[in-house]
């Protein structure tokens, strides 16, 4: 066992049960296995594991006095050494729908461009579909230098087994020291299969990505402990490095048509190829929620509307400019507003061209949603609110009295 808890060492003290930030560790009634000579055994509460919810973190251990947790760290041996130097090259899963690839791919190719400038390499894209020739050319024209290109009718339409086989030989074959994919639901199922198979780590959801300059390490930054604080997550001993970004997190490579790259075309046969599911048929997904994601302006509106009925306020913003109105958590939580319009970690990630943030503080768990938007307009009466350090536009004052000022002249000027 990995970890365990010496029961002869253990007083009941329960430090380790405050220690554990999993909630892993409970006292419970556990026998003493040896009494004092002829003693029978006694029974107290002593710390219990559940290594269903414990991950090995090793919290616990410095917490107790008596030293009755036993952690077994891997030794340097059973970490199987990966010879780092041989992988080379920032590669991006670009993900496609009916043949359309997706803007998410588009996204992480402008940030490929941006780490491998820091690495000194290039930019690959891997594709997979059916008849795919004009989008591998997108790619090029988007940033990658390579695109790696599989053809082939059982890659028409994303399924777990035929993609993981051939990313994973790719991988194998090229050795890219990091490879993004987007945080959707075709990425989140292939990505997690790769990293198992090529025994790499994974950081899911990152909202920024960059480079250490010394280690040249790729520095993963994400929420951790439910958005209290930002963790950054680095993957010094194996590769590569693997990580997926949300939607509209990045922004997204310009398109340059005079750009040069290479097309890389590999073939794969039947083993790799075939699948133990069957696809019948594709329904698309019926679009419920506001279409906050697709919005080029977006009025949004915080605790500072005071209630649900000054959202008006915001809808005839709205209206005057073409925009879709969303709104922070604490206006959800309040029920001024349903949830489909919530911006956030938890809500929609949105990158509009203008994204008005009116009576909104500015915590963490909103800006990751919104902060990657062109023009932010900020209107806040405290003039430290943490918005302002985002905002392209800062306006301080009574939103009262802002807003329908703004809707009067946007009105005048159409
Ligand atoms: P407040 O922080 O209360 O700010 C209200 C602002 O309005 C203040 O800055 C105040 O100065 C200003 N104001 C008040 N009256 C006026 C006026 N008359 N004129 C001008 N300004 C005025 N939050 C999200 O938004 N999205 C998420 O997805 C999200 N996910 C979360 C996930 C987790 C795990 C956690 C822990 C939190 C999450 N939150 C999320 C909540 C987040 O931490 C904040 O609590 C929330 O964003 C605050 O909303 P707010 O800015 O509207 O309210």
């Amino acid at each position: 066992m990995p970890i365990q808890i010496i029961l002869e060492k253990c007083t009941g003290c329960a430090l380790c049960v405050k220690a554990c930030p999993f909630d892993a560790i409970r006292m419970m009634e556990t026998p003493r296995l040896t009494g004092s000579a002829g003693a029978p055994p006694s029974a107290a509460k002593r710390a219990v594991i559940d290594l269903n919810k414990c991950n090995l973190c090793g919290a616990c251990v410095p917490s107790c006095k008596f030293k009755a947790i036993l952690l077994e760290k891997p030794t340097e041996k059973a970490v199987a050494k990966v010879d780092l130097k041989n992988y080379k090259g920032v590669w991006v899963f670009c993900e496609q729908k009916k043949g359309a690839v997706q803007s998410v791919s588009y996204e992480l190719l402008g940030k490929a461009r941006d780490l491998a400038a820091k690495l000194n390499t290039q930019v690959g894209a891997v594709l997979l579909g059916y008849k795919m020739n004009e989008q591998a050319n997108e790619l090029i024209w988007h940033g990658a230098d390579n695109v790696y290109l599989v053809d082939a009718a059982e890659l028409a339409n994303y399924q777990d087994e035929p993609y993981t086989n051939v990313l994973v030989k790719l991988i194998q074959k090229y050795k890219p020291e990091i490879v993004l994919c987007g945080a959707t639901s075709v990425g989140r199922s292939l990505i997690s299969r790769v990293a198992v198979k090529i025994n790499a780590g994974l950081t899911a959801d990152c909202t920024g990505l960059d480079i250490d300059p010394k280690e040249k390490l790729l520095l993963q930054t994400r929420p951790a402990f439910g958005g209290n604080i930002m963790a950054t997550i680095i993957t010094p001993n194996h590769r590569p490095q693997m990580a997926t970004v949300r939607h509209k997190v990045m922004l997204p490579a310009e398109l340059n048509k005079q750009r040069k790259g290479k097309i890389i075309r590999e073939e794969f046969g039947l083993a790799d190829l075939s699948s133990r599911t069957k696809l019948i048929e594709i329904v698309d997904e019926i679009e419920t929620l506001v279409n906050l994601a697709e919005a080029d302006i977006i009025v949004s509106g915080g605790r500072g509307m005071a209630g649900p009925e000054n959202f008006k306020l915001l809808e005839e913003l709205a209206h005057v400019l073409g925009a879709a109105v969303g709104s922070s958590r604490a206006a959800v939580d309040a029920g001024w507003m349903p949830y489909s319009h919530q911006v956030g970690q938890t809500g929609r990630t949105v990158a509009p061209k203008i994204y008005f943030a009116c009576g909104i503080s500015g915590q963490i768990q909103h800006l990751v949603g919104m902060q990657s938007s062109k023009i932010i307009v900020a209107i806040n009466k405290d003039p430290e609110a943490p918005i302002f350090k985002v905002a392209t536009y800062c306006i301080v004052g009574d939103l009262f009295q802002i807003i329908p000022a703004l809707t009067k002249r946007f009105k005048e000027a159409k």
